[in-house]
Order: C-alpha cells, then structure tokens, then sequence
C-alpha cells in the first residue's frame, strides 16, 4: 500500500509517498507555507499531492498540522500559519478535492506514531513521546493506537500544571510544564534573571536573538550556574509530568525527542529518569529512551495515520 504523507509547516509543505510498513520514503514535492490565509493553504496541500502523484497511484493522503485537530479532521487553529485563527475543515474541503481518503492528524501526533511504529517507541502498546523543543509537545499512544481525545487535546503534555502558582507560561497561564522546559519559557527565565542582575551564560550566547538548544549545551559545558539551575528546574518539571502521567496510564515506555533533547542527550535523560516517581508502589519507573530522529518523522506520521484508517 502506497500513502502520500503530508507535513504542514510555518514555513514549508512537503509531500512525498511512504510506505507505512517501513517508513521508506520516494518522491518529494515542497513549497513554501503560503501567509495569504486558509485558502491558500488548502489549495497549496492540493498542489503538492497533485505534483507527487499525477497518476493517482496513492488512494490515501495524511495531512500533519501544527494546530489542534478534532476527530473529524477540522482543525481548530494553526498559531504558526498566518492567517490560521479560526476552524477549518480540512478533511472535509480536500477530500472531494484530491477524490482520495484523506486523514488529518495533528503534527506532533504524527512525529509520536512514527516513534510508535518505526523508531524507538517500536514494540509496546502503552507509550508517550515527548517533544521538546521551543515548546513541548507530545503524543500519546493507548493500546497500539493514536489517542487523539475527541477535542484533539490527548496528550498535550506541555499545559500539565507542574508547580503551583509557578512561572508563567505562553498560553497565559502558570506553572505549566512548557514555562519551565521548554526553549522559550527557558529564555525567559534566563532573561529575567540576567535583568536582575544575574548576569549568566544562556542570555550571553544567545544575545539579541533567541537562545538556541547549542546555546544551552555550550552553557552547560562552561560550567555556567545559572544554566544548570535552569536545566535542573526543566528535568524536574519533566520528571513530575512524565512520572505522573507514566503512573496514571501505566505506561511501557517514554520516548523523549526535540531540539533540547537530541542535544542535551542521555545525561538530561538519565537526570530526568533519576527525578521521576512512579506510582508508589515500589514498581520501577518504566523505561525513558531517547527518539529515533527519524528523517521526515511528520510525514512518515501522517502517512501512517491515514494507513491506519483504510
Ligand atoms: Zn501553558
């Protein structure tokens, strides 16, 4: 069976044919993320299946987007696409458009059923990935199979509350997972802290522009103690959220991935792995292992989605 996988970026769309068994990829067709609205969106994710596959080889498209997906395929909004501020029906506009089965899943879903299917979530049925990176995302696997939840909301680890009345988050609230492990709300941290006058390697390297995952490993491997405070309060937040969620689902395995995460390591693993409590009843945490680092995990992901309805 031949899937055309779809990944919808703020900067780029990319399609290119997988085979959902292996992840083996051929052909590819990429434009840039149009910033002239919704419309234009759609008919640049036609554009791109219809260049891939003149022929209509493929009877099934995934589309991954960065935004929150509903189990009908409408996506509620897109915060990284110009223009993508209120619900779209994906699914419903291009399945008429591209006459094919056509599945919409949300990106970091997708990044997470690749790990599940062909990296190194392969083998349980219970798993949660997790992403992090300028935020964190993750991806919840129940049973061998995606859970989405019927608002899109299922494993949206990064808003889990890890301290109460803690740092402020982006989405506005406090405390959540994301203020404190993910690049931004670590930029902002370090910011605050250099802005009183505790000056530290982390705003230093990254200067005017935004701190990146090298910045925090440079940081780290100077021995800077402002950062290690920061990787410290991000491992611990990832530790509670991970710990908790591992306890109440009972899970298999977590698999870590992201910019931070593939720089940082297995020594920012095993700090997490040492901070994280499961349960309490005397059974050992289960296991955390680093991501594949699958090339075109999203469109590997979205393939496999659609595959997974036929
Ligand atoms: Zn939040």
């Amino acid at each position: 069976m031949t899937v055309i996988g779809v990944d919808v970026g703020g900067t780029k769309i990319l399609a290119r044919f997988i085979d959902p068994e292996t992840g083996a990829a051929s052909g590819r067709v990429k434009v840039p993320t149009p910033k002239t609205g919704t419309a234009d969106v759609l008919d640049a994710i036609a554009g791109v299946v219809d260049e891939l596959d003149p022929d209509r080889t493929a009877t099934h498209v995934g589309i991954g987007v960065p935004g929150l997906v509903d189990g009908e395929g409408v996506v509620a909004r897109c915060p990284n696409i110009t223009g993508w501020d209120s619900p779209v029906d994906v699914r419903g506009e291009l399945t008429p458009r591209l006459d094919r089965v056509v599945v919409v899943g949300n990106d970091v879903n997708c990044g997470a059923l690749a790990e599940h299917r062909i990296g190194a979530g392969k083998g349980v049925d219970d798993l949660l990935v997790v992403f992090v990176g300028t935020g964190v995302g993750g991806g919840l696997i129940l049973d061998g199979k995606l859970r989405v939840g019927h608002r899109g909301l299922a494993g949206e680890i990064g808003h889990l509350t890890v301290v109460g009345d803690g740092r402020p988050c982006g989405c506005g609230e406090d405390g959540h997972l994301e203020a404190y492990a993910g690049k931004a709300g670590m930029e902002r941290e370090a910011r605050a802290r250099a802005a009183a006058g505790e000056r530290n390697a982390l705003a230093d390297l990254a200067g005017d522009s935004a701190i990146k995952s090298r910045h925090i490993e440079q940081a780290l491997e100077s021995g800077d103690s402002v950062a290690e405070s920061i990787i410290d309060d991000a491992a611990n937040a990832l530790a509670m959220g991970i710990g908790n969620l591992a306890t109440v689902l009972d899970l298999d395995r977590v698999v870590l991935g992201g910019g931070v995460v593939d720089k940082l390591g297995q020594p920012f693993l095993d700090q997490i792995s040492q901070s994280a409590h499961f349960g309490g009843f005397g059974i050992e945490m289960c296991e955390l292992v680093l991501a594949k680092r699958l090339d075109d995990a999203g469109v590997v992901g979205a393939a496999i989605l659609a595959a997974d309805a036929a």
